[in-house]
């Protein structure tokens, strides 16, 4: 489905009826046009003709009931996942998927290990969210923040990537602020410049994991490209021109990366107003484990002794393999 398509093909029609398909999909959450009790009937059946909305998915609980994992069937067979991790203060986040699969092997991704298979485009992201949306509608619930830390890299599909955020930030369809996304990366630059560009005030989280390049090397190839000074450079920049937080991602591996050592090179390097680092316990692949939780402590201890704002990331919905890494979708 593609929305511009709609409206091409209601150029002929008046304004209104556009304004009316966005209300029916965004807001009105329909899952069928025959649901789009506003447009007449002839209308209706030549949408679900041609523009069909059904989500093709399957949808797993964690066992809190805090984690929804979902799995959408694409058109041409291909599959992604989604989760949506439901906090208690009635905060509703999806994480979304930008690829299916993902070219950039990071070690302790099980996505990486699937290969890249292609970009999702604009409406495969949208239907991530919309899935989540109806879902909650049944509870009188709604999505507050979106976050891309799914499968992928959302920085090497920018433009879909960014289509899907403008299409629900629109104030007659979703009307989700800019605000509330984020968009996780291992440091594109060009993608970051370009988000500078947008002039929107969307969260960028830099997924950093190691605090000098020799390491970083080890655990993510693309360091050889986009080295730490580069991205740290473009980092500054965004926190300049659009003047939000930074996150910094941190997986605490154990023994690998979560000495003193390591959190006082990371405390020198990421000294600046606006940053904070995220840590994050390691999602077992089978080579890596996490940190114990005495370590974590120690690590978190050192970075706010040099006055770095620290948060620790809850691990959400490990038991339908739908926690920070472990999404990946077997062939069947
Ligand atoms: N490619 C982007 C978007 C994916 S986000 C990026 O890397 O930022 C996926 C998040 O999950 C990233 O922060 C990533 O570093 C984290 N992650 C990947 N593998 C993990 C693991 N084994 N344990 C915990 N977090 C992991």
């Amino acid at each position: 489905m593609d929305l511009t398509l709609i409206q091409k093909l209601f150029e002929k029609e008046p304004k209104y009826r556009f304004k009316q398909i966005k209300k029916a999909i965004f807001q009105d959450l329909i899952q069928d046009w025959q649901e789009a009790a506003a447009l007449p009937l002839s209308l209706r059946n030549k949408l679900n003709k041609e523009f069909s909305i059904k989500i093709f998915a399957k949808a797993f609980v964690s066992k809190d009931k805090k984690t929804i994992k979902a799995i959408i069937v694409l058109k041409d067979g291909f599959k992604i996942e989604t989760v949506l991790m439901r906090h208690k203060d009635k905060r509703n986040t999806v994480c979304v998927s930008s690829q299916v699969g993902c070219p950039l092997k990071c070690l302790f991704c099980v996505t990486g290990k699937m290969g890249f298979k292609r970009n999702l485009d604009a409406w495969e992201i949208i239907e991530q969210v919309l899935f989540f949306a109806r879902y909650l509608k049944k509870d009188k619930e709604k999505i507050t923040n979106i976050v891309f830390m799914g499968m992928g890299e959302p920085f090497l599909n920018y433009q879909n990537v960014i289509k899907a955020i403008k299409i629900l930030n629109d104030k007659e369809g979703f009307s989700l602020g800019a605000r509330h996304f984020s968009i996780s990366t291992v440091g594109i630059i060009e993608g970051i410049e370009n988000l500078i560009k947008e002039k929107l005030q969307i969260n960028l989280a830099i997924s950093l994991h190691a605090p000098n390049d020799e390491l970083r090397l080890k655990l993510m190839p693309i360091n050889e490209k986009y080295p730490l000074k580069k991205i740290l450079n473009a980092t500054e920049n965004y926190v300049k021109r659009v003047g939000r937080r930074v996150m910094f991602e941190y997986i605490m591996i154990k023994d690998l990366n979560d000495f003193e050592e390591h959190a006082k090179q990371l405390a020198k390097m990421i000294k600046k107003p606006l940053y904070f680092v995220n840590l994050i316990p390691c999602n077992p692949n089978g080579i890596f484990k996490p940190s114990s939780s005495l370590k974590i402590k120690k690590f978190k201890e050192i970075l706010e002794k040099q006055g770095i704002n620290v948060t620790q990331r809850y691990n959400f919905g490990k038991d339908i393999q739908g926690a920070c890494g472990q999404l990946v979708v077997k062939e069947s």
